[in-house]
This record gives C-alpha cells, sequence and structure tokens, in this order.
C-alpha cells in the first residue's frame, strides 16, 4: 500500500527531504548537545513554506492533503524526529487557524504563522491531568467581552518558543468534559508566563514545556471551540495526530536500520563480516519487516482520517504498534553496531529516546489500548 501524491504533492515532499538532508541531519545531534529547541530551523522551515502544508493556496498556504502531512512527518523523521514533531505541531496550529477561525484572526495570525515569526503549540496536558484530558483544571470563566484564563499547562511541544497557543480549559467543572473549551491564546500577552523547558532524556528538540495563566483575558472572538466542542474537537484531532505519530516511527526505525547495515556491511571480527553472523542479519531483517508492517496500518490510518471512516480504532492499532516497534527493535538495532553505536556520531541514543516519546504523546500505548478494548467488546456485547 503506497499513498499516491499529486505531482504538486511530490515536490513539496522533496523540497522537505532536501531542506531535512542540509539542515536537519547534520545538526540535530548539536541541537540535542546544547538541550534545545532549533526555533531558527523551524523558522527557516516555515519560511520555505512547510508551515502552510495544510492551508489553503488562498489563505497563501500549500493546500495538502492530510496524506502528505503524514509522508512528510515520515521522512523527516529519518533525520529527527523531535524536530519533525515540532515543526508537525506548528503547522497544525496554522492549519487549524486556517479551517476554524473567524476571518479576522486569520489575518491577524496566519502571516505571522506562516513565516514562522510565531511559532505555535497546542496545549491540553497539565501537571495533574494527562491521559485523562477531561479532568483539566484549568479555567476559563466569562467576563465581559471575552473570558479570563487561570491554570498551568505541562508537557506542551514547542513551549519553548511558541508564541500562540491553541488551549484548551474548562468553563464548568461541573460538566466535566462537556464543560472543555478551546481558545486561541497569544503567549505574548498579559498573564502569560513561559515555564523552562524539560530537561529529559532525549529529544530536546520537541522544546517541551509548559505555561501558566494569571487572570489572562482572551475575547470572545478567540473562543474557537465551544464548551462540549472543544473536548470532540480535541479528540478528533488526536486520531490524526496518532496516525502521524506511527508513520514517524516507521521513518525513524527505517533510518537505524538502513545505518546498521552499512555499518555491519564494513565491520569485521573473527575473520569476517559481522553482517554474515545470522543472529545480526536477523535482527535487522525483523526490525524492517516490523516497519513494513507498522507501515501500511499507518497508512490505512491516514485513508481513515482522510475518509472520516474508522479512524480513531485505526488510529490507535497504527500508533500502539508502531511506537512499541521502535521501542523494541532500536536498541537491538544500537546492538549490531557494538559500542560504537553509542557513539554521539550516531543518532541510536535519540532515536531510543524519541521512541519512547512516541509511547507518551496523543495518547500513550495503554490508552491506545483502551480504545481498542472498547471497540472490541463493544462488539462482543452485540453478540
Ligand atoms: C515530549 C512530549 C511532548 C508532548 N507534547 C504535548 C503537546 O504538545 N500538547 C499536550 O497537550 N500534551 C503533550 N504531551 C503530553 C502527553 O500527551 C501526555 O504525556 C500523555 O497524555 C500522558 O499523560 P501523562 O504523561 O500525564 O501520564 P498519566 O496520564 O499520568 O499516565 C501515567 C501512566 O498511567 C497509564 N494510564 C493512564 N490512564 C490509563 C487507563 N485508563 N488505562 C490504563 N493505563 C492508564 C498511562 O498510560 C501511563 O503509563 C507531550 C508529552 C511528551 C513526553
Amino acid at each position: 500500500m503506497s499513498l499516491d501524491l499529486s505531482d504538486a504533492e511530490r515536490e513539496f515532499l522533496a523540497r522537505v527531504t532536501k531542506f531535512a538532508d542540509e539542515h536537519v541531519g547534520p545538526k540535530a545531534q548539536i541541537w540535542e548537545d546544547e538541550r534545545r529547541m532549533p526555533v531558527d530551523a523551524l523558522r527557516a522551515a516555515s519560511k520555505a513554506g512547510f508551515a502552510g502544508l495544510e492551508v489553503p493556496e488562498t489563505l497563501g498556504g500549500f493546500g495538502g492533503r492530510f496524506r502528505l502531512k503524514v509522508r512528510v512527518a515520515e521522512e523527516l523523521s529519518r533525520h529527527c524526529f523531535a524536530f519533525a514533531f515540532s515543526l508537525i505541531n506548528h503547522m497544525g496550529l496554522a492549519g487549524k487557524i486556517a479551517r476554524d477561525a473567524p476571518e479576522e484572526l486569520a489575518r491577524k495570525y496566519l502571516p505571522e504563522m506562516l513565516s514562522g515569526d510565531a511559532i505555535g503549540c497546542t496545549a491540553l496536558t497539565e501537571p495533574g491531568a494527562g491521559s485523562d484530558f477531561s479532568a483539566i483544571t484549568t479555567s476559563a470563566k466569562k467576563v465581559k467581552g471575552g473570558w479570563l484564563l487561570n491554570g498551568k499547562k505541562a508537557w506542551i511541544t514547542n513551549a519553548a518558543h511558541a508564541d500562540l497557543m491553541f488551549l484548551y480549559a474548562q468553563t464548568d467543572p461541573d460538566a466535566g468534559w462537556r464543560g472543555v473549551a478551546g481558545f486561541l491564546v497569544d503567549g505574548r500577552e498579559d498573564g502569560v508566563t513561559r515555564l523552562p523547558p524539560f530537561k529529559i532524556m532525549g529529544g530536546h528538540a520537541i522544546g517541551a514545556g509548559g505555561f501558566v495563566l494569571e487572570d489572562h483575558f482572551v475575547p470572545d472572538v478567540r473562543l474557537m471551540s465551544l464548551p462540549g466542542d472543544g473536548f470532540k474537537a480535541a479528540m478528533a484531532g488526536v486520531n490524526a495526530a496518532r496516525t502521524y505519530v506511527a508513520a514517524m516511527c516507521c521513518g525513524m526505525t527505517e533510518a537505524a536500520i538502513t545505518l546498521a547495515a552499512r555499518y555491519a556491511a564494513n565491520r569485521t571480527a573473527f575473520g569476517g563480516n559481522i553482517a554474515d553472523f545470522q543472529g545480526l542479519r536477523w535482527q535487522l531483517a525483523d526490525a524492517q519487516t516490523d516497519v513494513e508492517a507498522a507501515r501500511l496500518l499507518a497508512y490505512r490510518a491516514t485513508l481513515s482520517v482522510e475518509s472520516r471512516e474508522n479512524a480513531e480504532l485505526d488510529a490507535a492499532h497504527a500508533k500502539k504498534f508502531a511506537a512499541r516497534m521502535a521501542d523494541a527493535h532500536l536498541p537491538r538495532i544500537m546492538q549490531v553496531m557494538g559500542a560504537a553505536g553509542l557513539r554521539r556520531e550516531y543518532p541510536l541514543g535519540r532515536q531510543i529516546a524519541c521512541a519512547r516519546i512516541a509511547n507518551y504523546v496523543d495518547g500513550t500505548t495503554e490508552i491506545q489500548n483502551e480504545r481498542i478494548a472498547r471497540a472490541l467488546f463493544k462488539q462482543a456485547e452485540k453478540g
């Protein structure tokens, strides 16, 4: 199964690949050494037109389909999963503004998102609520002309530099998920404080961090998802996110396999080539088989997201399988390279950290299993 792209989409993907070859691959380890989110590269990628992938041409973007976003995420992840996730999150907010924001907001914010002068993020998670998203406590209180937001967001991709965020807050604590609404927040305005980004085991290019909101005023026009719709919108968006994360795991793991195969083909031991040891050959062969299977699931989910049919289940299968696959195979691929696999010249350490990250973002592996089990038992109850 492949994802057919139009000529224009193929050309877009080729430009992304060239950008990744020149500006991402050679820099990724330096960003990791410096434990920083490379906002300069993110702005350069935006200026190259990549932030507008989902934005219609009439609004200054490219107008690509979801399948192009998936392929871009997969290709970029061959070079740096963390940077890919950062760019994909940024382009996600640009696409959302183009799709859902009133015209005056789109006019104001889209140009700076597309140029990368403003960086975007999506903020659901809080220090006290991750998987249980309906338990968020950041509050939105109605006041004259708008809303006052108070609370704290944590583990937000791009938070290290983000200016604009699509932020979910609770308008009525007694209403549970029905009270959750979505706001476009401009972090450069009063009442928003950026927290220092998290120091993590790897993948710092993601720029994961948080914000504190203290009596932050948001005008009515920036309430983009009404109470109740906010939760549903977040859940619908998460199926797409799970799908591209699955494809990202494929790109990253396949790049590691290629690297290890090249290394093994040139390394000798006991008078022969280590690539001739069947145990090692089969490690890589097994990893490649699982990448192929994971990619099929990811591409199937891509078509389901595009057609809006069975997306929740297909995305859950794809993400669960791909994140586990990367997590399981990357240490074995590293083993093929012997101690050399540990060296910073090689990406395997970063990739292992990013495989761990893949098991958390956009719903943990356990939450995917819950989705799958729920569907399974619903079917069983029907007889
Ligand atoms: C690098 C990074 C970037 C991120 N980017 C963003 C972002 O841009 N925006 C954003 O909003 N969030 C983001 N997140 C947060 C991510 O979505 C959460 O980490 C995730 O939802 C899990 O929440 P948690 O970490 O609080 O774990 P918890 O919810 O506290 O879960 C702890 C453990 O319990 C398990 N668990 C929880 N509920 C169940 C259940 N019902 N059944 C079985 N097991 C369960 C979990 O799977 C996990 O193993 C990011 C996280 C990371 C690591």
